[in-house]
């Protein structure tokens, strides 16, 4: 059986499911191709991690009709408070200070997840696979002809523009033959949540230690989501841990600002590697969210990226005639680049630099963040990158004034 659609997104995770639902949202007919079955509980990336969603994610996420569905289980980040351990000075970003209600929102990947298919279900013009996996991908005139198989059937699928956002792995990626950077941090995150004895009233702390970086998130019913790194060597002995020992454990990385950390709930372990395609573009093919790049989780950037990538592509092609003209991609890598490589520098080198051991960096460290900390127009300018705004980013993403 062949058939042809207009665009062909690969991968239906957090980005590929966004992006259906932009074209869906703007009268644009889509086919998703998901490898898993449309269950939360199926679905790999839609787990127990809790997500920090820029202020202008939730923005993006509430025009194209998802947030109403995520909302209820979201909790506001009020403050963000930064630190070294053994360093002197912290950066707080605060959304008073900012004239906002929140500067970002916390959700479990599970809720935002449920959220997107609760959407993906109200969408009119696009086509879903699921379970279904793209096998292989082959250039034609005009575009891809794309192989897909489900339930041992085999269908083929000719397209003049191919999306791929199959995620870290991405075999469209490499089947396009673009190559990538990687980085290996030799680090293991452990996501969690446990009950702090002080209430953290929207407080989000970022704490980076000699061992590697630590994050503590507001979380509804008055918990907090822990994501500690620790070097590969030690993730065995983390992961053996009984629930004492681990909180006793995470109670010493993170200090003691919202008093004793105690019940951790389930702990689940994530390899830390940062991937980079040498290229977000080729002919009649294009590459979102974590198949574009990959970013260590502790800077809370990878879906608020990805999420722009893909509302970039949604606005790009919603006024062309032809979604998939070398112009019109070589338009999506431009207005993409100076964000991705920002948030990709800034991600490396905030746990590079943050965490390295050298005593001369200290005092430098401890000045910078002062000088972040204290002087106004700096703060507000990290504030506004915290809250995901950015040059050229999508309109769907930014403020909108009354
Ligand atoms: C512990 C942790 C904490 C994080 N915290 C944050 C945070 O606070 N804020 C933030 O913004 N980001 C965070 N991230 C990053 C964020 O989770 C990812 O950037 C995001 O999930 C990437 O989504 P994606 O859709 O690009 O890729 P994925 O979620 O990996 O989805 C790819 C999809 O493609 C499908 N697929 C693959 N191959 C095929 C094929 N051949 N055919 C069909 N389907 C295929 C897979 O089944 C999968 O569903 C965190 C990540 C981790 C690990």
């Amino acid at each position: 059986m062949t058939s042809t659609q207009p665009i062909v997104i690969v991968g239906g995770g957090l980005v590929g499911a966004s992006l259906a639902i932009a074209l869906d949202h703007a009268g644009l007919p889509a086919i998703l191709v998901e490898a898993a079955a449309p269950r939360v509980d199926d679905q790999p990336s839609y787990d127990e991690r809790n997500l920090a969603l820029a202020r202008a994610t939730v923005n993006g996420l509430a025009a194209i009709g998802v947030w109403e569905f995520a909302e209820a289980n979201a909790t506001p980040i009020k403050h963000i408070h930064t630190s070294r351990a053994g360093d002197f000075g912290s950066v707080r970003m605060d959304a008073a200070a900012e004239g906002v209600d929140a500067l970002g929102w916390t959700l479990p990947a599970r809720e935002l997840g449920a959220a997107l298919l609760r959407r993906l279900d109200r969408c009119r013009l696009l086509t879903r696979l699921a379970p279904a996996r793209v096998e292989r991908i082959e250039a034609v005139d005009g575009g891809w002809s794309v192989t897909v198989s489900s339930d041992g059937d085999t269908r083929l699928i000719s397209t003049p523009l191919l999306v791929g956002a199959d995620g870290t792995q991405s075999g469209i990626r490499s089947q396009l033959g673009i190559g990538t950077r990687e980085h290996d941090y030799e680090q293991a995150l452990f996501v969690s949540t446990m009950i702090p004895e002080r209430d953290p009233r929207g407080r989000a702390f970022e704490r980076f230690t000699d061992e590697g970086p630590v994050a503590v998130l507001p979380l509804a019913d008055r918990r907090v989501g822990v994501v500690l790194t620790v070097a590969a060597a030690e993730a065995d002995t983390v992961a053996a841990m009984d629930d004492v020992t681990f909180a006793a454990f995470a109670q010493e990385r993170f200090g003691w600002r919202l008093g004793r950390l105690s019940r951790p709930g389930k702990r689940s372990p994530y390899p830390i590697r940062r991937v980079a395609a040498d290229s977000l573009i080729a002919p009649r093919a294009v590459l979102v969210g974590n198949a574009a790049q990959t970013v260590h989780p502790i800077g809370a950037q990878g879906f608020n990226l990805g999420l722009r990538d893909a509302l970039t592509l949604a606005e790009l092609v919603t006024v062309a005639a032809d979604p998939g003209t070398p112009a019109l991609l070589a338009e999506y890598a431009t207005r993409r680049a100076a964000d991705r490589e920002g948030t990709m520098a800034m991600s490396h080198g905030l746990v590079r630099l943050a965490c390295l051991k050298q005593p001369l960096l200290g005092p430098l460290r401890s000045l910078a963040m002062l000088a972040l900390d204290r002087v106004p127009p700096l703060r507000h300018a990290l504030s506004r990158r915290g809250m995901g705004f950015r040059l050229h980013a999508p309109l769907a993403v930014r403020e909108k004034t009354p």
